[in-house]
């Protein structure tokens, strides 16, 4: 790599690596500058005696435009969760809801999970149409809308018992927001990503996405453990004080990072998570679902899955990952966090299940998703900040993967675009 850079990236999470590509694929070198040691951001897997324990339950949905247009998703060797999710009931009962559409019997299994009435199975036929029909939109821009969720859900007619023993757990798992805050168009479109894929596992993790991102660039274009602390006239300098001069910078950090190195951007407010990863003996869970907690469930769990009955690879050989997920932040500590988990799924599953359950890890992302509240400006689109000054990232699209890779790939369009013009 040359002393000075065509481009120089700021951040090597997935919007930076798929500006890195984009900007490869065209001949035009970059160097990427990670503040941390490993690429991905918060795309990351760890292993564990092991055991992939994602850092923060994920999935990536297979009908995402970005996805299929950038990553080779067969070589990805991706596991599918069945569509919809069993529901909870109460003492260790579980209904189904399915998608009607694929598999006309899960019509008739949402109907007796007790959580949709025959006008709620209608009703999210309707919604099937509608958002098949907004997924032929380009979600770029979640905030300008007139409705979140949760209104838009109330506006079509679901009933409550649907909204609280269904979408409220499930999107809220989602969007990492149980009040249902994000724009109806953000919900639209995801409702029909999910209806037209699949959530998926790559075998080898989630971190493998970021990983075959990365594979395609050249070795020498990233720099690890290289923090930049601020923008400079066609320079950036980083922590350590060393000045790398780049005619182009983009700056594909999270939102937070992103505020500071661009005073004009404003910061997101954040959703966060918790997951606590256990190892288990048997699986509470023996088919590729979801399971949601109920509407009186007074836990702390939202959502819970077994990742290794989706990918065999996620656990060892004889042994399964139990994935629980908490959304919000909270002050526990991680052995109240724990209790608090076994007390509620021991309802679930049963003392005795879970009680033979060891306590793997526990993943807090505080900062998990940038808010996409009503009103807010997303500022989607404003890839140029200054003269040879870009910005991507899931804070400039949508809170998701598809979002950070498609803004990516445009602030590296744009970088082209005024390097054409400029010649
Ligand atoms: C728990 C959790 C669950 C999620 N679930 C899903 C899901 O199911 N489906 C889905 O589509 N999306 C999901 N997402 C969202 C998705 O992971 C993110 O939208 C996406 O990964 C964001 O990518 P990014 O490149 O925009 O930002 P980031 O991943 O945050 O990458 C930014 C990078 O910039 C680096 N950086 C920051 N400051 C500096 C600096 N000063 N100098 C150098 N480097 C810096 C950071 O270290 C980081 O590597 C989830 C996210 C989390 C955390």
């Amino acid at each position: 790599m040359a002393q000075r850079p065509d481009v120089i990236i700021i951040g090597a999470g997935l919007a930076g690596l798929s500006a890195a590509r984009t900007l490869q694929a065209h001949g035009v070198p970059s160097l990427l500058f990670e503040a941390s040691a490993t690429i991905g951001g918060r795309v990351a897997t760890d292993v564990f005696e092991g055991f992939q324990i994602d850092r923060g339950f994920q999935v990536l949905l297979d009908s995402y435009p970005e996805a299929r247009r950038t990553l080779d998703l067969a070589a990805l060797d991706l596991h599918a969760f069945a569509p919809g999710a069993v529901l909870h009931r109460g003492g260790g009962r579980f209904g189904r809801v399915g998608d009607p559409l694929r598999a006309p019997l899960d019509g008739f299994r949402s109907l007796a999970s007790g959580a949709f009435s025959f006008g709620d199975a209608l009703r999210v036929l309707g919604l099937q149409v509608a958002s098949r029909r907004a997924i032929n939109t380009t979600m770029s821009s979640p905030a300008a809308a007139p409705f979140t969720t949760l209104e838009a859900l109330r506006a079509r007619g679901f009933s409550a018992r649907a909204i609280e023993a269904f979408f409220r757990p499930f999107f809220g798992g989602v969007f990492l927001d149980r009040d249902l805050h994000a724009a109806r168009p953000w919900f639209e479109w995801l409702f029909g990503m999910f209806s037209t894929g699949r959530a998926t596992l790559p075998a080898r993790g989630m971190q493998a996405i970021p990983a075959q991102l990365a594979a395609a660039l050249p070795s020498g274009h990233l720099r690890r453990e290289s923090p930049v602390r601020r923008l400079l006239e066609c320079a950036v300098e980083l922590e350590s004080g060393e000045v790398i001069e780049a005619g182009t910078i983009i700056v594909a950090t999270d939102g937070a990072a992103a505020g500071r190195l661009l005073p004009d951007l404003a910061a997101p407010t954040w959703s966060g998570c918790i997951t606590l990863s256990y190892a288990a003996p048997e699986a509470p869970i023996t088919t590729p679902h979801l399971a949601l907690k109920a509407p009186d469930d007074p836990g702390p769990v939202n959502h819970v899955c077994v990742p290794s009955v989706v990918a065999s690879s996620y656990a060892p050989r004889g042994r399964h990952l139990v994935s629980a997920t908490l959304i919000g932040n909270r002050d526990e500590d991680d052995a109240a966090l724990d209790q608090a988990v076994r007390t509620q799924l021991r309802d679930w599953f049963g003392a005795a299940a879970v009680g033979r359950w060891q306590l793997l890890r526990v993943s807090h992302v505080p900062f998990s998703l940038p808010r996409t509240l009503l009103g807010e400006s997303a500022a989607a689109g404003a890839v140029r900040r200054a003269t040879g000054v870009y910005a991507c990232g899931d804070h400039l699209e949508t809170p998701s993967i598809n979002g950070a890779m498609r803004s990516g790939r445009r602030a590296a369009e744009a970088v082209l675009a005024d390097l054409t013009a400029r010649r």
